[in-house]
Parts: structure tokens; C-alpha cells; sequence
């Protein structure tokens, strides 16, 4: 990989980049298939990704007529590298083996280890020979919905395709690697005025804050909106803010620490809530105390004079009582996830005879994601990465997430050799504003 480093640093043309002999292997991030069971009996937050992530050399896999093969230059960490190397809530071998069974290519993903993750800046180096809108020397970004375009599910909206996977968690060759495999229908340009790992964090979370809030399959954000949001500086937060700023709503961001407060200031959120300085207790024991949801209401209200049009929801089992009862009548709840646990209780009265809907949203389709990306691209939508980290220390980058100690994205180098290359367009950077594109970066905790 070293001589595809080379000639995108000196900035070969796509036919220099195509006639690179590509090496037979390269080096990833995995989990092993005979490490499942290391962390049993272990408490979740106790389970160390640093002792299940391995970065090793790897073989290459052969290429399908749909797929391309890019060079990484840089990855981030999701939520979803957090529970594939914490083995949660299951082992991700089980994705990995469905998906083999499915055909001869998918044959291909069923291995004795797992290389993680989804998302990824870089160049693509080969196509295969299905693939018209690439080409090798492209700059690219990747989106993680994977999906078979032959199945005739796939064809009204992709997230409802009854094979739909997610890019590096459900599927094998990941990003999180210095080379990596995608379909061509995951590639979007790369955001010119952005770094490789400024450019590699988005994909992912971008395009979900944007489907759950923007797009008309998720919460359909009207001007004047009123929306909660959830760890509103994590990896999910930092977009859904940006998203509710930007159409004209009110964010109500609710974080854990001062300096989470502060950047949700910096970044033009008034309304803010420390949920650890106010300590709700939304649960006592087994049972949910409706006074801390109310008191949590008031607060709301104390701050925007109304309740939230719309909750941005995805903590799960400690937050969905609450959220279902502070959001407004008529109002959505909108889920992506359920990181405290997704056996969820809720009071159903407050639902109905408010006529408040919970609306289910997972990642993105393809044009969703491509909007998401022309958002970045224009500088519309800043990047929210906070810190990197060299491949070799995945497992450390994975703990931070894991154990809430990081703010936005954090990204991960791979072929890079350092921050702040790669950035094509220095003009547009300049009229975006170094300091906006940077606010996460600077404020890294
Ligand atoms: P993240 O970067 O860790 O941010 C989540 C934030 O939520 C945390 O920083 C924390 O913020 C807050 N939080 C965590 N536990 C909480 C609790 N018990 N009560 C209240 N707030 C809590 O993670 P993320 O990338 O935003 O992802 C969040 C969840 O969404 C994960 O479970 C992930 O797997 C899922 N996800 C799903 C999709 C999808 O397509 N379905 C896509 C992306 C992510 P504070 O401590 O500051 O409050």
C-alpha cells in the first residue's frame, strides 16, 4: 500500500492509480470469530475493545462486477465499532455467515474475522467491471447502506429492503482498514474543502441525523419545530443540531458535562440541559417516576416555553418513558437506536391520548446520503470530529466512544500519515471558516 500512498500524495492521475500492482494483503481492524465468548460474564461497560481489536495484515478479497476497491485514507469510529468488538448485543460472525449463504459473493464476507467499520474517505483504486460512474483516482467518501440492487424489495425506499445491511458491521471488509471493498452504489464525492478524516466522519451519523429529522421518511422537520435532542454533542447530536439550526427550528440539547454545554453554545444552541447537574431519575429501581419525567418537562418548557415537536431519540431503555411524555401533542418521537438497552417501557396513554407518533429510522438511503454529503460538501453541514487516532490504536478510539468520553466523531487515520491532508479545495475552506469546521477539534475533550 505504500506505493498507492505514494501516488496519491504526489497526485497521480487515475491511469497511474489504475496500473498500481494492488497489494495481496493489507492491513485491518478486525475481531476474531474465537474471541466471542472473552468477555462473558463481564459487565458491558467493563468489556474492552482494546483487548478485541487486532490491527494485522489481512488478504485481500476478490473483487465483484458492482464493487470498487478504495484506498482508505481515513475512517471514524461508530457506535456500532463499539458493540462489534464488545461482541453486543450478539457476535457479528452471525451477520457475516447469513450473508454468505446468500450467494457467491457473499461467500466471500463469511471469514473467521470480522474487519469493522463504516465509514471512510479515501481514492478508489479499481472498479469492477459493472461500475460506470467511478473511476480509479477518484476522491471519494462512503456511505455504509448496503444493499442488493437485484432484489426487487430494494426499489421504493433501499432502508426497506428486506437484505438491507449496514457496510462493516453487517458485512465484512470495512473501513477501518487501509484498503477497503465497497459497492459502487455506497460511493459519494468527497468533500474537497475537508482533510481526510474530516471528510471520513460524516457519512455514518450525518446521513441518519439527516433521515430522522429532514428527509420525509424520518420526522419531517417543519420551520418553528420545537426538537429534544439526545446527547446532542455525540456522534448523532452534533448533526441533528446543525440539522434543526439550519431549517429553522429550535434545538433543545441535552448533554452531560459543562464543557458539552459550552460547545452546544458555541455552536448556536441556547437551549441546553445538563442531565447530570439536574440528575433525573427517570427510573427507581423497576418502575419509572413520573414526577422526574414531569420535572424534565418543565425544564424543557422553562428554556423554549414549549414542548419539543419532536424528540431526537436514540439512549433507549434509560430516556423513551421520558421522551414519549414530553414530546408535544401530536408531536414525534423519532428512534434510531437504544444504546441503554432496547427493552423499552413507556406510559401508552401519554401516546394516544396526545396522538403523538414514535417514528422508527434507521442510516439512510442512497439519495438521502448523497443529500447529506452535498450538505458537507457545500459547508452547509461542518464535520464534528473531535480527536484521531492512528489505526494501530482502534482499540483506544473504540474505548473512548464506548465509555462516553469523547465529543462528536472521532476519526481514524489509515493510510494518511497525519492530520489536514487532502484538502483539495483551500478557497471554499476558507469562506466555510476554519473555526466552524474545527469548533468540534478544538473544544476535544
Ligand atoms: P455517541 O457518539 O456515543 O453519542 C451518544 C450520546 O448519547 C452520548 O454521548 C451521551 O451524551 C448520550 N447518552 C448515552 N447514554 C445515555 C443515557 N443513558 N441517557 C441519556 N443520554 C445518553 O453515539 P452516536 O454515534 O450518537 O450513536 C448513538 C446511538 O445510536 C448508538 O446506540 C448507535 O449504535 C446508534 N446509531 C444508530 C444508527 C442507525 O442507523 N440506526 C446510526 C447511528 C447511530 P451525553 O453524555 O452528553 O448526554
Amino acid at each position: 500500500m505504500r506505493a498507492v500512498l505514494e501516488a496519491i500524495q504526489a497526485g497521480a492521475s487515475g491511469e497511474e492509480i489504475a496500473a498500481i500492482p494492488l497489494p495481496d494483503h493489507f492491513r485491518a481492524a478486525f475481531v476474531r470469530k474465537e474471541d466471542v465468548g472473552m468477555f462473558e460474564g463481564v459487565p458491558s461497560p467493563q468489556k474492552d475493545p482494546r483487548q478485541s481489536l487486532h490491527v494485522e495484515e489481512v488478504a485481500r478479497p476478490e473483487l465483484a462486477p458492482d464493487e470498487a476497491y478504495v484506498a482508505v485514507m481515513a475512517s471514524s469510529i461508530n457506535f456500532n465499532s463499539v458493540w462489534t468488538s464488545i461482541f453486543e448485543p450478539l457476535p457479528t460472525f452471525a451477520f457475516l455467515s447469513r450473508l454468505g449463504k446468500e450467494s457467491a459473493w457473499g461467500k466471500r464476507h463469511d471469514l473467521p474475522y470480522h474487519v469493522l467499520g463504516s465509514d471512510a474517505s479515501g481514492v478508489v483504486l479499481k472498479v469492477g467491471s459493472a461500475v460506470r460512474n467511478w473511476k480509479p483516482g477518484d476522491r471519494v467518501t462512503v456511505h455504509c447502506n448496503y444493499v442488493d440492487d437485484q432484489d426487487p424489495t430494494a426499489h421504493d425506499d433501499s432502508m426497506l429492503a428486506a437484505n438491507q445491511r449496514i457496510w462493516g458491521f453487517e458485512s465484512n471488509f470495512g473501513g477501518l482498514a487501509e484498503l477497503s471493498v465497497v459497492k459502487a452504489n455506497q460511493l459519494m464525492p468527497k468533500p474537497a474543502h475537508l482533510s481526510w478524516e474530516e471528510a471520513a466522519c460524516n457519512a455514518l451519523c450525518n446521513s441518519t441525523s439527516y433521515r430522522m429529522l429532514v428527509s420525509k421518511n424520518g420526522a419531517d422537520m417543519k420551520q418553528g419545530d420545537v426538537v429534544l435532542i439526545w446527547g446532542a454533542t455525540g456522534g448523532l447530536g452534533g448533526y441533528a443540531v446543525q440539522y434543526v439550526l439550519n431549517g429553522g427550528g429550535t434545538p433543545v440539547g441535552v448533554v452531560s458535562s459543562p464543557e458539552k454545554v459550552k460547545l452546544l453554545e458555541d455552536m448556536g444552541c441556547a437551549a441546553v440541559i445538563d442531565r447530570r447537574a439536574a440528575d433525573y431519575k427517570f427510573w427507581s429501581g423497576d418502575t419509572q417516576d413520573e414526577a422526574e419525567w414531569r420535572r424534565f418537562g418543565k425544564d424543557i418548557r422553562a428554556l423554549v416555553g414549549d414542548d419539543p415537536n419532536i424528540v431526537f431519540e436514540h439512549p433507549g431503555r434509560q430516556t423513551m418513558g421520558a421522551s414519549v411524555f414530553v414530546t408535544k401533542r401530536g408531536g414525534t418521537i423519532v428512534t434510531c437506536a437504544a444504546t441503554s438497552g432496547y427493552m423499552i417501557e413507556y406510559d401508552n396513554r401519554h401516546l394516544w391520548m396526545k396522538l403523538k407518533t414514535i417514528r422508527a429510522s434507521h442510516f439512510a438511503n442512497y439519495r438521502e446520503a448523497w443529500a447529506a454529503n452535498a450538505l458537507i460538501a457545500k459547508g452547509a453541514i461542518q464535520p464534528t470530529l473531535s480527536a484521531t487516532y492512528p489505526l494501530d490504536e482502534v482499540g483506544e478510539a473504540t474505548y473512548q466512544v464506548h465509555r462516553n468520553l469523547h465529543e462528536g466523531k472521532i476519526g481514524v487515520l489509515c493510510l494518511a500519515p497525519g492530520e489536514g491532508q487532502g484538502i483539495d479545495d483551500p478557497e471554499l475552506r476558507a469562506k466555510v471558516g476554519e473555526d466552524r469546521i474545527t469548533m468540534f477539534r478544538r473544544h476535544g475533550v
